[in-house]
């Protein structure tokens, strides 16, 4: 007995990822949670800074942790093209060649090749495309997005799968999903690193309910560590995304983390909290800053406008970050006209840093049962206006 009872305590201590469910805000429902993983731990709800090639475009580790990014993602489809997984492994995984020691998560490839590739063929056995680089032709299958995912050895990975294009006919929807179901047990099968490396399950199903509900059941069957929505904001209008997101948190299971893919404007980190999701990724943050435009407590800041080029004052004044305790609007202005490097790391450190601190604010508020009060309060001041409701 003690020694089956001890053989249970060692699979629980090598377990990949632990799921802590800390509280569930009165208020609104929200989760307050802690991930474990083996690069340390995750406090949720959070943001996950992108970095496709294996970098969040112009910031330095050290920047990434000064702005409070707890885990950062990667893209495979990416890597698998450059350098290419042998390398990174030989390397010694993505945190030794990256040199970031925190939690990493990498997607599976699936949404670059069908985004990124017009001249895809999926079959059941994967996806051929060409490489958007070199042109050359190549396979992508649940097995291989595996294998390339155990090489660079994030502390999560995901299961390869067709983000169902919108609008999509149901029977496309419906036979994409039950194809992406067929794919996560190959990838399940094809892992072989799960005491390192938790394989999340990915819900799709379009925008139909019952197809998001047999999409849910059919993975936790196969009981993921966790699971992600996917297949949202793609086009979708924003009520639509959050009816489905929301019968879909509800079918997931409390125990596990939940992460809703690629949706990141500030008011959909709220609401989504509101909704039960603890992780969230976009690129949004870093690609409007390269486009020099700052989050601000006040709503959107573009730099550029010629109104500011005598405006000394900083980026956002209710901020303490670096960008803003040392440089002005009109600095960051000039920079951005005269397309220097400097002024979209500034930027895109500061927009980082807004997310982040957003996210720290949101747990605090759950804390205190008042995620309501606090993301309507936060809204207002963002978007100057009430029409974005928070509740039905
Ligand atoms: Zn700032």
């Amino acid at each position: 007995m003690i020694r089956k009872w001890r053989m249970i305590q060692q699979r629980v201590m090598v377990l990949a990822l632990h799921f802590e469910l800390i509280k569930v805000c009165k208020q609104s429902g929200a989760r307050l949670g802690r991930i474990h993983t083996q690069h340390g731990v995750i406090e949720t709800p959070i943001f996950m800074p992108v970095g496709t090639q294996a970098t969040v475009k112009t910031l330095s580790p050290e920047e990434l942790k000064e702005v409070g990014s707890q885990i950062i993602l990667s893209n495979t489809y990416h890597l698998f093209l450059r350098p290419g997984h042998e390398i990174v492994e030989e390397a010694g995984g993505l945190h030794a060649f990256m040199n970031w020691d925190s939690p990493i998560l990498t997607d599976s490839g699936g949404f670059q090749v069908f985004s990124l590739n017009a001249l895809r063929e999926i079959s059941e056995e994967g996806v051929a495309f060409r490489s958007h680089i070199s042109g050359e032709k190549l396979f992508l299958s649940p097995e291989k997005s595996i294998e390339i995912q155990n090489a660079l050895g994030a502390d999560i990975i995901m299961a390869f799968d067709e983000c169902t294009p919108y609008p999509a006919e149901r029977q496309y929807v419906e036979d994409s999903m039950r194809r992406t179901i067929r794919w996560a047990k190959r990838c399940i099968k094809a892992h072989q690193r799960p005491d390192e490396q938790a394989l999340f399950g990915i819900v799709q199903g379009g925008m139909d309910l019952d197809l998001r509900r047999e999409s849910a059941e059919r993975l936790i069957e196969l009981d993921f560590p966790g699971y992600a929505i996917g297949g949202l904001s793609v086009g979708e209008p924003k009520e639509q995304m959050y009816e489905v997101l929301e019968s879909t948190t509800g079918l997931l299971p409390a125990n596990k983390p939940r992460y809703l893919m690629g949706v990141g404007s500030p008011d959909s980190l709220v609401r989504g909290a509101i909704y039960g999701v603890d992780m969230f990724d976009c690129v949004l943050p870093t690609r409007i800053a390269r486009n020099g435009t700052a989050m601000t407590s006040m709503g959107r800041l573009v730099v550029r406008n010629a109104k500011f080029a005598r405006d000394f004052t900083p980026l956002d004044p209710n901020c303490d970050c670096y960008t803003c305790r040392s440089y002005s609007r009109a600095y960051l202005r000039h920079l951005v006209k005269a397309e220097e490097i400097f002024g979209l790391r500034l930027i895109s450190y500061h927009n980082l840093y807004f997310l982040l601190r957003l996210m720290e604010k949101v747990r605090e508020a759950i804390r205190q049962d008042r995620l309501l009060d606090f993301g309507e309060q936060f809204i207002k001041q963002y978007y100057g206006t009430t029409d974005i409701q928070l509740t039905f």
